[in-house]
């Protein structure tokens, strides 16, 4: 609780405020407005902390870091006809150029690489980020839009991966791919976008898709150095937690005290 007298001076510069600029504490200097920015966020996070601490069972605070994940609270709705097409002409173009690509003999192209927030290839294979991933429901998969990040060199790579494929034609691969769309999707997200999380199987993703590691799971990972770590997992939305599990780098343990085992992701 801010006491009425920090008020009278700017939290920033701590020049004497008027009457108007104590309701919120800061004066109108942009540079102090422009400081207050990570100051407020910090508060935010500190406050948010200190709830999770007070919901979690006693013993999870013993020797527990706190990782906060976003959290996708879009909501589940058949998936809209107008998406659906404009998925299919898109996907259509790329599947036709990858074929292209395959018949004269060249290798795949580069694939469009996506952030990893400095974690290395084997720390983005620690199998419980993927329990962390669905703690959030793919608050990053929006982003996917109606082209779920697909682009030629992705085709391209599932090509090189599968004779099969290049075998049965660009029109039988266009199905494949139609054939994981979920009639209920998150509403204004991605294609694939399902109830459970991507309906993609992994190798037909995008590389961006399969790559990705938000700054959460970033965290995550550096919170879990090795095997006697633990840290609380919370996914919020703006200042309401949403969802909160004890994750070590094998087991996880959910609110309610169910304990899970990692499950390798896929
Ligand atoms: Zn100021």
């Amino acid at each position: 609780m801010i006491s009425s007298h920090e008020n009278t001076e700017c939290r920033v510069c701590s020049v004497q405020l008027s009457i108007h600029q104590r309701l919120k504490g800061i004066c109108d200097n942009v540079e102090c407005r422009r400081k207050d920015v990570p100051y407020q966020g910090a508060i935010r996070r500190r406050e948010i902390q200190k709830n999770i601490r007070n919901r979690v069972p006693a013993a999870w605070n013993d020797n527990s870091t706190i990782t906060l994940l976003p959290y996708n609270s879009a909501v589940l709705q058949p998936l809209e006809q107008p998406r659906r097409e404009l998925f299919e002409i898109y996907l259509a173009k790329v599947v036709k150029a990858a074929f292209a690509h395959n018949l004269t003999g060249a290798a795949p192209s580069q694939e469009t690489s996506a952030p990893v927030n400095g974690t290395t290839p084997e720390q983005a294979q620690l199998p419980v980020l993927g329990q962390a991933c669905g703690l959030c429901g793919g608050h990053c998969c929006n982003t996917g839009g109606t082209s779920a990040w697909l682009e030629t060199a992705s085709i391209e790579r599932v090509l090189s991966h599968h004779p099969d494929f290049v075998q049965q034609g660009a029109e039988q691969l266009t199905a494949h791919y139609l054939s994981f769309l979920p009639t209920v999707s998150n509403a204004g997200s991605c294609v694939f976008h399902a109830s459970e999380g991507c309906n993609l199987p992994k190798e037909l993703r995008s590389n961006v898709c399969n790559q990705f590691i938000c700054n959460g799971l970033a965290d995550l990972v550096n919170k879990l150095p090795d095997s006697t770590s633990s840290s609380i997992v919370a996914s919020v939305s703006n200042l309401s937690i949403e969802r909160v599990a004890l994750m070590t780098r094998t087991e996880i343990i959910a609110e309610n005290g169910t304990l899970l085992k990692v499950k390798q992701i896929n």
